[in-house]
């Protein structure tokens, strides 16, 4: 059955686990991660398609269904598997996405690595996606790409289906033209984004330095720039991020260039931070503090979170503040997700020799600084320490949104607690009332979070009231392909 929405994204949208000896797809754990929020776009059309890779030992034989039908909570979709072989992914995504568009994409020159990437490789896996999206597609039908592990997609696509409509969202930062020219493929990427008719991002910084690689590259037209809404400016915002240059066309083909931030499911997380769960875990967390202040951070183990700064911030607070010894505690989650890759191994080595020195340095018998968590935490387990925690700390030097600081905000149902937050995150746009830090910064790092640390319960409040509306007027729900529409279902149309 060809599909109205055709979404196209590298991982699979479900957890596939053995039972009983049968596969069997689970709902991913996570509430708030891109896929829930991307099946949920299936309700709105009759059939939809996702495609994504899978492993195969023999890529040309694969021992598994390339095509699965779903049916679940979000709607009926099929899942276009593509084998690929474990050299493909290490190729397409470990070396090419992770070494060269990743330090790229996040302004780190010193960690980008050109030489093992294998173009031919990368160039083949984008067209297969390509391929499988133009054959679900129906006619008009929404092609939405995802990541810049895809770029090469919408490119291949054009050629193949020039009726249908695509839109890309970037989830990362996008970087200007200064550090995106770097990429020696770069004219390929980008002609291949300028096949789109929606280009996305989650903040006008992004779009902007889109709209600046384009013009350096090509002969590209674009409309007068639009004024961003109010609401997604930060105070103290820079002039030239008031502005959105709309449309860019391209040898007579519009491209729209969209800003779209992603929210959090607010409703679902409010609902987990009222539960009688969170309720017991919360009071079991502070009555366990005592008098102690939690700072908690959560994040991905990825030199872009910033997380050996933010660790050695919290060492200077400690030396400079005899006072705050004993009576402060951190909780510093940092998840490895990226095992087996050199840069990541070299980030973890880091931050747990930095959280040993400090707890060496300064804890006691009864005291113990630093608490470093390296395994996930259960989405519903961590809102009960959004719940408990006095200052959320999330700190990245670069960071396409940052959902942690959404999610914190959001299980505040008590109006208290403090956000610290860099402005290298893309929520900074959104979330003005936090405490802005700047993380190459020492000056500012230490600052801020001693200003979270001494704020008076009615500025926290004050802060976080407006935090949570903030919050609450970008739901998740109010996401869209950018400009673009999604098709109405068969029974919308026959009822209008
Ligand atoms: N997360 C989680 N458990 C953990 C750490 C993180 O469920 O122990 C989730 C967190 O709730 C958030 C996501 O992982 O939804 C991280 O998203 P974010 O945008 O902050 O960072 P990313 O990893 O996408 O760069």
């Amino acid at each position: 059955m060809p599909s109205d929405l055709v979404i196209v994204y590298h991982r699979q949208p479900y957890e596939e686990v053995e039972e009983n000896g049968k596969i069997v797809f689970r709902e991913n754990k996570s509430p708030n991660g891109i896929v829930p929020t991307l099946k949920s776009f299936f309700g709105s059309v009759d059939h939809g398609s996702w495609i994504a890779w899978k492993l195969a030992d023999d890529p040309e034989n694969p021992d598994f269904e390339q095509r699965v039908e779903i049916n679940d909570a979000y709607g009926q979709y099929s899942v276009s598997r593509l084998p690929l072989s474990a050299d493909q992914v290490r190729e397409f995504y470990h070396v090419t996405s992770k070494e060269a568009f990743w330090p790229i994409l996040h302004g780190f020159k010193e960690r980008y690595n050109y030489d093992p990437v294998d173009w031919a490789n990368f160039q083949a896996v984008n067209r297969r996606f390509a391929e499988a999206a133009a054959e679900e597609a129906s006619e008009d039908a929404l092609v939405w790409v995802h990541d810049y592990n895809l770029w090469l997609v919408p490119g291949y696509l054009r050629a193949l289906r020039p009726d249908v409509r695509i839109a890309f969202f970037h989830h990362t930062p996008f970087p200007s033209a200064d550090m995106f020219n770097l990429l020696p493929w770069r004219k390929e990427i980008a002609r291949s984004l300028l096949a789109c008719d929606d280009v996305g991002f989650h903040i006008p910084r992004y779009a902007a330095n889109f709209v600046s690689v384009a013009r350096s590259l090509f002969d590209v037209e674009t409309t007068e720039r639009q004024p961003v809404p109010d609401k997604w400016i930060a105070e103290g915002t820079a002039l030239t991020e008031r502005v959105l240059p709309n449309v860019i066309r391209y040898k007579g083909h519009d491209i729209n260039v969209s800003v779209t931030p992603v929210g959090v499911d607010v409703g679902y997380i409010d609902k987990c931070a009222r539960s009688e769960e969170a309720e017991a875990n919360c009071a079991a967390i502070r009555q366990d503090l005592g008098d102690t202040k939690l700072i908690l951070s959560v994040g991905r183990t990825d030199y872009t979170k910033g997380g050996t700064e933010q660790l050695s911030s919290f060492e200077r607070l400690l030396e400079n503040n005899p006072e705050l010894r004993g009576n402060i505690r951190l909780m510093h989650v940092s998840v490895s997700a990226n095992r087996n890759m050199a840069a990541y191994e070299e980030v973890q080595n880091e931050i747990e020799q930095t959280a040993g020195r400090v707890n060496g340095r300064f804890g006691t018998l009864d005291w113990q600084p630093v608490a470093l968590i390296s395994r996930a935490i259960p989405f519903t387990s961590l809102v009960s320490y959004y719940r408990a925690a006095d200052v959320v700390w999330t700190t990245p030097l670069a960071d396409g949104m940052n959902l942690v600081a959404k999610e914190y905000v959001a299980s505040r149902i008590d109006g208290d607690g403090v956000l610290v937050l860099s402005e290298f995150a893309g929520a900074a746009v959104e979330l003005g009332e936090a405490v802005i830090a700047n993380p190459f910064s020492h000056r500012s790092m230490d600052r801020a979070i001693l200003t979270a640390l001494d704020m008076p319960e009615e500025e926290r409040r004050r802060r976080m009231a407006s935090l949570r509306d903030a919050v609450r007027g970008n739901d998740v729900r109010n996401w869209t392909p950018g400009s673009l529409k999604i098709k109405p279902t068969s029974t919308e149309v026959s009822a209008a």
